[in-house]
This record gives C-alpha cells, structure tokens and sequence, in this order.
C-alpha cells in the first residue's frame, strides 16, 4: 500500500519546508536541552493533569505514537503518554514529550484518527511551535512562585499551575494549519487514510457541541479541552478535507483500521477514576474517602492523583487533599502542611479558630507569607474526619481582599457522604457491543449508563439520529462493567 504513495510525501515535504521561515539552521529538531526540558516537566505535568493511564492501552499510545514519530523522521526520540484524564486533549512540551487523554481516546473511531491527532502534535514539535518557556502565570508576579523554586516546593509550584502552561497554550490559526499539515503527511507516510484528519476534527466539533448543550457555563474546568487550545473552526475542519483531496489518495484507499482501534478501546475507563474521585462540575465526591464538598459559582476543580485543585474568581488558587493526624492533633497537622508547602520560608499565622462543619471539628487557620513581592495572604480550613485521618483545604490569594463569602461557602461544603451517596459513585467503561438485527440507535442509546443516553451514544460514535445501524456492526456504549 506504501508504494504509490511514496512519491507524494516528498512532494508535500517540499511544500511544507517552503513555508518553515524558521529554516534548517537551528540545529536538530529535538535538542538535549529540550529533551533535559521535558524530562523535567514530564512528572509535574502527569501530576497535576491526572497521572499516567496504566493499562493495556498506554502501551497501545506509546506504539502508534512510536510509528508517526518514525513517519515524521524523529525515530524513537519521542515520549507518548496516555494520560488518566477524562478531559478530551492532546498536547505536546519540548524535547516531543506528547500526552494524549483517554477521554480523547473514548471519542475517537479509528486507529488512523487517533494517529492523526498524534502526528498533528508532532506537527506542533517539527514546527517549532512548542517553545520552553517561562510561566506567564500571575503567581510568579506575585512572588508566590519565586518562594516555591526558591524553596524547592513542588507543591506551591503545582497550585502556581507552572506545569499547566502546555496544555493550556493556545496555538495561533497559522501554526494550527501548519500543524494540520504537516500531521497529514506524516499519517500518509505511515499509511494511514488521509481523510481520518478531518474526521478526527469533526469528532472534536462534535463533542464541543455536546459539552456547550450539556454542561452549565461556570462548570468549565481549569484544563481546557483540544478544541479550545488548538482553535477549532468550520474553515479548518473543510480545509483538512480539501488538503487530503489534494494529495491524490482516494477516501478509503488507505485503511482507517476501525475494527483494531474499537478492540482495543473497549474496557477503557470513561469519565471519573473513582479511586481519584469524581469532579461533577462545581461538585467533588470521592466515594472511597467517602467525601464531599461543594465549591461556590466562579469556581473550578482540577482533579489530579494528589490533591484537588482550586482555582476561583481574582486569581485564587489553592488545593485540597488530605492525610494522617499527627499526634499534636490539627494544630500540628496545620504545621505539617505549611511547612510543606514553604519549606523554609517565614509564614506568620493568625489566630486559630475552632469550630464545627457539618458535625466535623474544624480548625480555619488565617496565615500571611512574606515574599519578594510583598505579603501573601493563605487560609486554611482543616476538618477532623475521623479515624485519625483529616482533610483540608489551602487557599491562596494575592494582596487583594480575598473573595471572603465564596471562600466561606467552600469551607462550610465539606461533609461525609452517605453510604448510598458513595454507592452511586461507581467507575464507568467504554464496552463495545455488536448491534443486533432490530437494533436502531435509540435502542443501543438505551443501554448506555450515562446522562444524556442519546446525545452522548450519537457523539461518541459519530452517528446522526436517523442514521441505520446494520446488523454486526460495532458501536461504543458506556457501561457499568469493563466485561
Ligand atoms: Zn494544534
């Protein structure tokens, strides 16, 4: 099947040096210092944005990726990571370290779109659209981040959202159609149909339609979605067409590989990783801690393997987590956590105040921190949950008042859960299912374990309501059990 297409690729290669202004004179693509630069920001990056996604699958990302990152002519000096995250993004950091999520695997059809996605971030890499960069995040103008680097707190440079520049770095329209391009070549290089590009793109658009119809305007999330960082638009998703028409290859003359893509989709996680616990909007719940808690409008929840973080209105920022009472009860756990998060630092911490938060003893700790840049103001909220374990909320604000009525409401949100509450809770999967010979969309779209059953079943596989479904055919369905 490579044979024919051989002659083109060199062709489209041209056509694509001719518009790199950047020039062959910059030294190698992948450069130590990137490769060093990305190594370094790879664990703060999977930290803050969900951890690696361990199964079968990651190996299967880490596979396709090695392929296009051969395609593209970067052999083996790439790093794929399947990220556990149900946030639909893919995105790429110097030294080509690219991350996908498996809620971008979960709305993706085929082999070749999943490959089209990669190639379009190692399109983003040969471009040299990914620069190492300094954080332009507000913290580091407050001084907040300089005491993080200075005393080597991974924690303070975590709630800071250093790491967070890249997956939420807005690509310029020039570089995306650059990208797109040079992704397009790479997926015929490695074989792959051409027209899955578009397709790829289409699947995005639909599932920002489906968010935009489902989810309430102060739920958006702190990490934005692939369409928002790689901006999406009608243009774009007509111009991959024509740029595959161009190449000459024919739609389906280069296989998509469905039938492998859907096997090895089915199983994957789908929404919340219940041992992370689960972000509904403003809402968090973790039915194995059995906790909950509420933030106030303005608000957004970042869920990461550690902590959860905050960011809120006037640049708040700030996480909650949790861990063992030391024996000096919540005063000393309250030690425990600043001198984690400030290491050496000078804090000085304002009158303690106990109270109680439905049921819970609770300590609120007011503390200001000299930096460079004048005083920072922290609050913490620490809640006595029982069996010598506490949680607590941590809440940065720069010298401005601090928004005190919505930091309130967060702090007075904290509960246990119900036994029922928690046993709601449970992990989601992907399954893939045969349809029968009377099945019709709405009939698998009944069997789906979600919100929103039709529009979710018609997103996730591509399909229009009135669309057939023929008989044997694969389809995606959430459910329950991985099976
Ligand atoms: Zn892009």
């Amino acid at each position: 099947m490579r044979s024919p297409l051989s002659l083109l690729v060199p062709a489209l290669a041209l056509l694509l040096a001719g518009c790199d202004a950047a020039g062959d004179d910059q030294g190698p693509i992948v450069s130590e210092a990137d490769r060093a630069f990305g190594a370094e920001q790879h664990p703060q990056l999977l930290a803050e944005f969900g951890g690696p996604y361990q199964a079968e699958e990651s190996a299967y990302v880490a596979r396709l990726g090695g392929k296009m990152a051969d395609a593209a002519g970067l052999d083996g000096q790439c790093t794929f990571t399947l990220v556990n995250s149900d946030v639909v993004n893919a995105f790429a950091v110097p030294g080509c370290f690219i991350y996908v999520t498996r809620g971008l695997m979960s709305i993706v059809n085929s082999e070749a779109e999943l490959a089209s996605v990669l190639a379009h971030e190692i399109g983003h890499i040969t471009g040299r659209h990914v620069q190492r960069q300094q954080n332009r995040s507000i913290w580091r103008g407050l001084g907040v981040l300089a005491v993080g680097i200075l005393t080597g707190s991974d924690r303070l440079t975590r709630i800071a959202g250093e790491a967070a520049t890249y997956f939420t770095l807005r690509y310029s329209r020039k570089s995306e159609y650059e990208a797109d391009d040079r992704g397009l070549s790479y997926l015929i290089e490695a074989g792959y149909d051409p027209y899955a590009a578009s397709d790829m793109l289409n699947a995005i658009g639909r599932q920002e339609e489906f968010l935009a119809r489902t989810r309430g305007q102060d739920e958006a999330r702190s990490i934005p979605e692939w369409g928002r960082t790689h901006p999406l638009t009608q243009n774009r998703i007509e111009r991959a067409r024509d740029e595959a028409r161009k190449t000459g290859v024919a739609e389906d003359e280069l296989p998509e590989n469905e039938a492998a893509y859907l096997k090895e989709l089915d199983g994957l996680l789908y929404g919340d990783d219940p041992a992370q616990g689960f972000v509904i909007g403003r809402r968090f719940a973790h039915p194995e801690m059995r906790i909950a808690f509420e933030a106030p409008p303005g608000f957004t929840l970042t869920n990461s393997p550690q902590a959860i973080l905050i960011e809120g209105p006037d640049g708040l920022r700030g996480e909650f987590a949790g861990g063992p009472i030391p024996p000096g009860g919540l005063p000393a756990y309250a030690d425990r956590v600043l001198s984690q998060l400030l290491k050496e630092t000078a804090a000085d911490p304002g009158e303690p105040r106990y109270s109680t938060v439905n049921g819970l003893p609770t300590l609120f700790l007011p503390v200001m921190v000299q930096t460079p840049d004048g005083p920072v103001a922290l609050s913490l909220a620490i809640y006595d949950a029982g069996d010598g374990h506490a949680y607590h909320f941590i809440l940065i604000s720069g010298p401005s008042t601090p928004p005190a009525a919505a930091t309130d409401a967060l702090f007075r949100s904290f509960r246990i859960l119900s036994e029922t509450e928690a046993r709601s809770l449970r992990p989601r999967f992907i399954n893939i299912v045969r349809a029968g010979p009377g099945d019709t969309v709405r009939s698998l779209a009944a069997r789906m374990a979600s919100e929103n059953k039709l529009a979710r079943f018609l997103m996730l596989n591509g399909r229009a309501e009135d669309d057939p479904v023929k008989p044997g055919e694969r389809l995606k369905i959430v459910a329950y059990s991985a099976r």
